[in-house]
């Protein structure tokens, strides 16, 4: 790590704000996600943002149809984004709006520009308007035979079936999908930029081939190609002006000196991205604070002024169009850099069947958190199947139970569960580090020096985004450990006292191996990681919530010694996977499901209750953000709890003389929520966290519950 750090500006594709995120939208944001996780790993300066996508004639017809303002919709869909983004860990630094302040100034500014400099034309043209519903009909509400290949029902501006992009009016028998009318040609004034421009054909030949960039092409070499193609062989080739103009009624910003003419949805989509950094700086995400970084105020224009910094789009390949011609030659040609890399992604199909934007998906991302599925499994799943290229990412759910619980749990969880238990139990934690006197077997000493020296090439494919390449070096790795923990066999050294030695020994190196592949993997498993990096009593090397990626050579926890090994990951079930696909909602299920009951043999230590009297009993997940000592109790803490609600919650819990408050911080436990707020000597406490223990004298202790990770505050406990 001798490069300076890079200044990298991040985003996502918009998703357009008129529908809940889709499972290739979450794909998108996993893979940037991971990468943007790796860069600050690296120790560069990274600005994540993503926004929605509000503007247009789909969300302005489906608020009317809904009764409610296209404001109104667009705030409802950007209510829902944060539980999907979080549920699968994905932590933009800010998530905007395209319908902003921002987007409105900055749409304008950049169309003044162009105008300014000669690449707007006024043409009148004739359209086709719907005579029913009295409008001019966009493209996506217009469908007839495709002039290409003549596939049935495509929309008006391009075809699902071979990829080519025309225009409405070239479609076979066109016919409004509002109405079912046939549409008629009417005439009106648009706003054109003039793609045209001999200079606009030279300026992206020049871009595409990464003169303006500083590594190299700013796109793959597949969409390098196509791009070429657009842009065709010829020295004096030309491309179609693009219309940029809609007449009211249209959602979207007004043209400036322009009555009753918007700029086209996908003229301020990709300016949007501006917007969200621009937000992001001048408000300085006071309220969204997870790494000092994102804290800092910074100048917008300086930034985006500096040469040095890159500017990164994650996009999906049916958008490659709007994002390689239009996008970079709108921002050159009104004084702006263009952005430096536009990293293309396949599709996502399921089970090899193909899904559209518009016409849905079978597996739906928000089911998968509601069904309690760990993001982890999905995050892990995605990147082991992602690559560089341009190519599609099948879903199969075979595949992903067999990967998820061989590779994650047989190779990786299983090496921590097999070594700390031993530690624990026998040397109270105590590890000895590889390589010094009483741990110096070579064969460890080997294990240890190959796993660290395969950090750069791990980083490497991190950060080419060969996600996939990076997760088999990794698992290539856990192999080699678990081969060692074969060859040395703990388990039989654990029956001969004489061999406590060798046994502390080799568990030692099995938990520094295991320490190293968790640094590997934090980028796609941030929250499983950082789990494991707590039970090492290794959370020291995070700071600022970013863990480098220098950690990998050095083990050095705390004290000495690990703590109690904790359940870090659980086993995919079939039955989980069937019900993602084809369940009723899981409420629906639930009441329909048979109870349990107890063995006839065990007697009952309570008298039975009812199911209405259990559902009374509102019992949720909480995360434990917060835990202190009370002064003047011995037996109370003070724990503030997310519970998925606006405030945290204060609950009281007598379990100080068994959990240091540092422990409990970010587990997750469940509460009775609903209990009557107790008046307390030390203040109210709302709720109670459960914990088990016994009567028993010789077994004092008090066990609080955990869930598995992948719940979320809030979830219900039933
Ligand atoms: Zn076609």
């Amino acid at each position: 790590m001798t490069s300076a750090p890079r200044r990298l500006f991040v985003t996502t594709a918009l998703p357009y704000a008129n529908g809940s995120f889709h499972i290739g939208h979450i794909m998108e944001y996993i893979q940037a996600d991971l990468w943007v996780r790796f860069q600050r790993m690296r120790g560069h300066e990274v600005h994540f943002v993503g926004a929605d996508d509000a503007h247009g004639a789909p969300i302005m017809l489906k608020a009317e149809s809904l009764g409610m303002t296209a404001q109104e919709l667009v705030a409802k869909i950007a209510a829902e984004r944060p539980a999907s983004l979080n549920g699968f860990h994905i932590r933009f630094d800010h998530w905007h709006s395209t319908d902003t302040p921002e987007n409105v100034e900055l749409s304008q500014t950049i169309y003044r520009a162009l105008r300014d400099a000669g690449f707007i034309d006024v043409r009148e043209i004739e359209q086709f308007f719907d005579p029913v519903k009295a409008m001019f009909l966009p493209d996506r509400y217009i469908q007839g035979g495709c002039p290409k290949c003549g596939a049935p029902d495509q929309y008006g501006d391009a075809c699902e079936v071979c990829g080519a992009v025309y225009n409405a009016t070239e479609l076979i028998n066109p016919r409004s999908t509002l109405t079912g009318a046939t549409p008629v040609l009417a005439r009106s004034d648009h706003y054109f930029f003039r793609l045209s421009d001999p200079r606009c054909v030279a300026y992206l030949r020049a871009w595409l081939s990464g003169v303006s960039a500083q590594d190299g092409p700013p796109v793959q070499t597949e969409v390098a190609n196509k791009v070429r193609e657009w842009l065709g062989e010829e020295a004096d080739a030309q491309l179609a002006d693009w219309d940029i103009s809609r007449d009211a009624p249209y959602f979207g910003i007004p043209i400036p000196d322009a009555p009753n003419k918007y700029f086209y949805v996908w003229l301020d989509a990709p300016i949007g991205y501006l917007a969200a950094l621009k937000h992001h700086f001048d408000v300085g995400q006071a309220a969204h604070h997870w790494h000092q970084q994102s804290r800092t105020l910074q100048d917008f224009d300086a930034f985006m002024n500096d040469a040095q910094v890159e500017q990164v789009h994650f996009i999906g390949k049916d958008i490659v169009y709007f994002h390689t011609l239009f996008f970079p030659a709108m921002l050159h040609f009104s004084g702006r850099k263009s952005p430096s890399a536009i990293n293309v992604h396949g599709f996502m199909t399921v089970s090899g069947e193909k899904m559209s934007k518009s016409r849905g998906t079978g597996l739906s991302p928000q089911r998968y958190l509601e069904l309690g599925l760990n993001p982890e499994w999905l995050r892990y799943y995605l990147a082991a199947k992602l690559n560089a290229r341009v190519e599609d990412v099948d879903f199969n759910p075979d595949d992903f139970l067999a990967r998820v619980n061989s590779d994650l749990i047989g190779k990786y969880v299983n090496i921590a569960s097999r070594a700390a238990g031993f530690l624990n139990k026998r040397f109270d934690g105590q590890v000895i580090a590889t390589g010094t006197a009483s741990n110096d077997a070579s064969r460890s000493v080997e294990l240890i020096k190959g796993l660290r020296g395969s950090a750069d090439s791990i980083a490497h494919a991190w950060d080419a985004r060969d996600n996939g390449r990076a997760v088999r070096e990794i698992m290539a790795l856990a192999d080699r450990v678990n081969q060692f923990a074969d060859e040395v066999k703990p388990w039989e050294l654990a029956r001969n006292p004489d061999q406590a030695d060798q046994l502390q020994a080799a568990c030692s190196t099995l938990i520094e191996a295991f320490h190293i592949l968790t640094v590997y993997l934090h980028p796609v498993l941030p929250s499983t990681t950082e789990h494991a990096l707590r039970f090492l009593n290794c959370h020291h090397q995070m700071t600022g919530g970013v863990l480098p990626w220098s950690a990998s050579l050095q083990f050095n926890p705390e004290g000495g010694r690990i703590g109690a090994y904790e359940h870090l990951m659980t086993r995919v079930e079939a039955k989980q996977i069937d019900a993602l696909f084809d369940a009723p909602s899981p409420t629906a299920a639930a009441s329909t499901a048979p109870t349990k009951t107890a063995p006839a043999e065990a007697a009952p230590s309570a008298p039975t209750i009812s199911i209405d009297q259990f559902n009374a009993v509102e019992l949720r997940v909480a995360r434990i953000i917060q835990a202190e000592r009370i002064e003047g109790s011995n037996r109370l803490l003070r724990l503030m709890l997310d519970v998925g609600e606006d405030h945290p919650r204060q609950v009281l819990s007598g379990i100080a003389q068994v959990y240091a408050p540092e422990q409990l911080i970010d587990r997750l436990t469940v509460l009775v929520a609903n209990l009557e707020p107790r008046k307390m000597k030390f203040g109210v406490s709302q709720g109670m966290v459960l914990a088990a223990g016994s009567d028993d004298p010789k077994n004092p202790g008090i066990y609080l519950l955990n869930a598995d990770s992948g719940a979320l505050p809030g979830m219900r406990v039933s």
